[in-house]
């Protein structure tokens, strides 16, 4: 029996090598192949005849041979063939650049397809290397043709062939996922049209009714995971926390709460009094102070008698909690404890006693909170800190500690309201929509790399009075190798020590163990630093709140919402801070974009402008959300078919609430949900 999760060497054509090389594109079984969607198509379908081409016309011509081509050999490295083709209308001058090999394919008296860009001059109608296919043997014209996602060493034709054969050998293996009754309701083709047509589309409606079918189907099994997370937590019953009198904590703060976070923080608790799982987000731009709304939440739970926990993405952060919440809470009367990978056996197990135990209130970690073994007695409270980091599946792991915990997820990834409330399915939004008083704005500039010797005086004035600095360059992109990042970093590094003899250069980068960054990182933020060089690999949330100036290398290469989050890393503390963006590329584009961060400080605001100027895919491309990657859907535009979706998804589940007569809607939506670790 043919079954998708089939050796691609299943598949006639695909020998040892070529397996080899799919396997490059992480193309592994015939499913990797079908599911490897285009990128984007080419319109091949226009046929005309010669007299009616027009100059730079995109097109395809039917005409015959009449001699043989004319090969001439101008210089090593350029050969050309000529030749004229005729139809009953005209003729079309065609010239193929060093492509010898066709000479023996061009045959006198017989009759070819020839597609490309036409150029209509005094002298008649002309191509220069066009597609060329013998008319009775037509592949790539005369059709809508896709183009994938490639790299070296695998060509579009052989993706072509070797998904056409996975196709004709498959398309009666491919399972399908919606039930008809769905199919018609909502007007969706069935699964073997929409891969066959995906990928070579009959016509421009075939196309968008497979597209629609597959991101239908992606956003569908999204709202039934979702859901499915959504509804074990609120059909058991969770412990309904009576609000604890706050005033020893507010007392104990060095500052008063701004109104959103009091505002954040009452619906928190609202949440927790109800009797149902709490299931909130709490967004709030860098700085905006979410860590004291969390703080709140776990003082009221650890007076309720209950224990909390605290997952973070890194050590680092994790330990920056600690060091923060444990200044606060300890005195208090509340037991914290921190847990890293890095924390020795000894502790650990010690605190593992603990924490079953209940000699402990507080664990704060990173995810060895979930992989160490790690038994709460009565864990009632789970926050999660920049969730974006974590997958959905993390998180429901974590929660899975507890009986039913109240869940607090803080994110800076400043997804804007109207997508948020969709995108986050199985969550409650709060927004942390305004920054503690006080807070001074940073001066932002955009400069061109001509501007170096006069920042080097403004840093070196900086670091004078004291401050820190950052500096960061971006990764490596494409085609440049991990080594080039280290190159990079380092020799950036040795430039600033010529620079700056007497200050302290440190740098990381993308080669280093985590561990080595780790180290470096707390360095610095231990003020054993005057300058931190990396790429960008800063942590987000990292707080060293005496740098005052975060330079951005290439800043052309980041996307806004990522050179919001670096320039996050500076103003946290009482200083006049600075970030600046260094460009030596002049596009509009960039301008524009420059532009916007030195105009606005408003994270919202910068990811709204992000998402008009880049689109939708570019945004979510970086996955920040948490959420599968979604291979056809696009959140952003696809945002009615999300609707559509997620009510088909609470139809079937009035109507199937454990979805047992759903059992492959039921997988498949497991397995989406599973991919979601970004971590
Ligand atoms: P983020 O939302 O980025 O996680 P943090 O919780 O780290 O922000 O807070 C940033 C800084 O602001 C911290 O140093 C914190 O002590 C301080 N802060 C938080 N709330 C207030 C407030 N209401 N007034 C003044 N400072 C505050
Ligand atoms: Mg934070």
């Amino acid at each position: 029996m043919a079954e998708l999760s089939d050796n691609l060497q299943a598949l006639r054509g695909i020998g040892a090598r070529r397996a080899q090389s799919l396997r490059k594109l992480g193309l592994v079984t015939v499913r990797d192949l079908l599911t490897w969607f285009p990128r984007r198509y080419e319109d091949r379908r226009t046929l005309k005849a010669i007299a009616d081409v027009s100059d730079g016309e995109s097109v395809c011509i039917r005409a015959y041979l009449e001699a043989p081509p004319v090969v001439t050999h101008i210089r090593d490295g350029l050969d050309v063939i000529k030749l004229n083709a005729l139809d009953d209308s005209g003729v079309l001058n065609v010239t193929f650049f060093n492509q010898l090999w066709l000479r023996n394919e061009l045959r006198p008296g017989a009759a070819y397809i020839f597609y490309g860009k036409a150029a209509r001059n005094l002298f008649g109608c002309s191509m220069s290397n066009p597609v060329t296919e013998r008319a009775d043997r037509q592949e790539a014209t005369g059709c809508i043709l896709p183009m994938y996602p490639s790299s070296a060493g695998v060509s579009q034709w052989i993706l072509r062939r070797c998904i056409r054969d996975a196709l004709k050998a498959y398309a009666d293996a491919i399972p399908e996922t919606l039930p008809e009754e769905l199919r018609t309701a909502r007007r969706l083709c069935d699964i073997k049209s929409a891969y066959e047509n995906i990928h070579f589309p009959k016509d421009d409606d075939a196309l968008q009714a497979a597209r629609r079918r597959l991101a239908f189907e992606e956003l569908f099994l999204l709202a039934i995971g979702l859901q499915g997370f959504r509804k074990r937590r609120e059909t058991n019953p969770a412990a309904a926390f009576a609000d604890a009198d706050m005033s020893p904590f507010y007392d104990a703060l060095p500052f008063s709460l701004t109104d959103a976070q009091r505002r954040c923080i009452a619906e928190a608790f609202a949440d927790m009094r109800s009797g149902v799982p709490m299931n909130r987000l709490c967004q709030g731009d860098v700085g905006s102070g979410k860590t004291m709304v969390a703080a709140a939440c776990v003082y009221n739970c650890v007076r309720n008698g209950r224990q909390a926990t605290l997952m973070a993405p890194t050590e680092l952060l994790a330990r920056q909690h600690y060091e923060g919440l444990s200044r606060l809470l300890s005195p208090l009367g509340i037991r914290v404890a921190l847990l890293t990978g890095s924390v020795s056996a000894k502790s650990k197990r010690e605190i593992r006693r603990q924490i079953a135990s209940r000699e402990l209130d507080f664990l704060i970690g990173t995810h060895a909170l979930i992989s160490d073994g790690v038994e709460f007695a009565d864990l009632a409270l789970v926050v999660t800190d920049e969730q974006h980091r974590f997958g959905v599946a993390q998180r429901a792991a974590l929660t899975a500690k507890g009986r039913q915990p109240h869940t607090l997820v803080m994110s800076a990834t400043p997804i804007p309201r109207t997508l948020a409330l969709s995108v986050y399915g199985d969550l409650d939004v709060s927004f942390l929509d305004e920054l503690p008083p006080g807070r001074r704005k940073i001066k932002t500039y955009a400069v061109s790399g001509d501007y170096r010797p006069r920042l080097y005086g403004f840093l070196e004035k900086q670091m004078s009075e004291g401050r820190q600095i950052y500096i960061v360059c971006p990764m490596v992109t494409e085609g440049e190798s991990v080594a080039d990042d280290r190159k990079a970093v380092t020799e950036y590094a040795q430039e600033l020590g010529r620079v700056f003899p007497r200050r302290r250069v440190l740098s990381v980068h993308g080669r280093m163990k985590p561990k080595d960054k780790e180290t470096v990182m707390s360095a610095f933020a231990a003020g054993d630093g005057d300058i931190l060089i990396s790429t960008t690999v800063i942590e987000v949330g990292i707080d060293v709140p005496n740098a005052s100036v975060m330079v951005i290398e290439n800043a052309e290469r980041f996307g806004l919402s990522q050179l919001h989050q670096l320039r996050g890393r500076v103003g946290r503390g009482k200083f006049q801070s600075y970030c600046v963006l260094i460009s030596d590329n002049r596009s509009e584009e960039t301008r524009q974009r420059l532009r916007v961060m030195v105009t606005t400080s408003d994270g919202f605001r910068v990811a709204e402008e992000d998402l008009h100027i880049r689109g939708p895919g570019d945004f979510f491309g970086e996955r920040q959300h948490g959420l599968p990657p979604l291979k056809v859907a696009n959140l952003c535009a696809d945002g009615e078919l999300l609707r559509e979706a997620q009510a088909a998804a609470k139809e079937l589940q009035t109507a199937d609430p454990n979805l047992t007569r759903h059992p492959v809607i039921a997988r498949r939506a497991e397995e989406l949900l599973a991919q979601s670790e970004t971590a």
